[in-house]
């Protein structure tokens, strides 16, 4: 795996420290709610990143995952993702956190936060690793994030080119002529 590695975007000493402070914004932003707190991270890419953060926060909550397909490779094109599996609870009512990868042209998480939000929680805010900056939609506002990336696809910390790398335990960038 090493060997298909260009370089390394972000470390992963500055992914702990990073996500040990989005916990304290997460705490400090919820303050006495945050024991009503519902985690939803959108499968499969999250799952690295919420298994960190969730660690860093020091209350009790629940937590109901929600699977959508986004699938593309590298491109930089997104399709139009569906949820291929839905919460298995009822969110109304809930403060919601919803917790991505990346938020790269919004179409994911505006058709997420879109359909959550129908739903009636009592509150609806969304938690992301990674932006990239200059192509963050105006219409989507994220409620935390991690780091501002430039437009480069990224592998590593439950980031995936076709479903593979996500084991890599940094945010990294593959060599070029991997990406056919
Ligand atoms: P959006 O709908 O915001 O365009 O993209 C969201 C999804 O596309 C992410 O959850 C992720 O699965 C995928 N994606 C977008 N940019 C990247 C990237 O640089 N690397 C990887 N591995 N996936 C990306
Ligand atoms: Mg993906």
């Amino acid at each position: 795996m090493e060997a298909d590695i260009s370089r390394i975007l972000i470390p992963r000493e500055t992914i702990a420290r990073r996500v040990r402070e989005l916990a304290g914004e997460i705490a400090s932003t919820y303050g006495d709610e945050a024991s009503g707190l519902l985690l939803v991270p959108i499968l499969s890419g999250s799952l690295i990143f919420t298994a960190d953060l969730m660690r860093e926060l020091p209350f009790v909550m629940r937590i109901a995952v929600l699977s959508v397909s986004s699938y593309r490779g590298a491109s930089t094109q997104g399709g139009t993702p569906n949820i291929v599996q839905d919460l298995k609870l009822d969110i109304r009512g809930r403060h919601v956190l919803v917790v991505d990868d990346i938020l790269d042209t919004g179409n994911t998480l505006r058709m997420v936060m879109g359909k959550l939000a129908e739903r009636g929680p009592a509150s609806l805010r969304m938690c992301v690793l990674l932006r990239k900056k200059d192509k963050a939609p105006s219409d989507l506002k994220a409620d935390f994030v991690g780091f501002d990336i430039d437009d480069v696809f990224v592998v590593g910390y439950g980031l995936d080119y076709n479903d593979q790398y996500r084991n890599w335990p940094e945010i990294a960038v593959l060599k070029p002529e991997l990406y056919q």
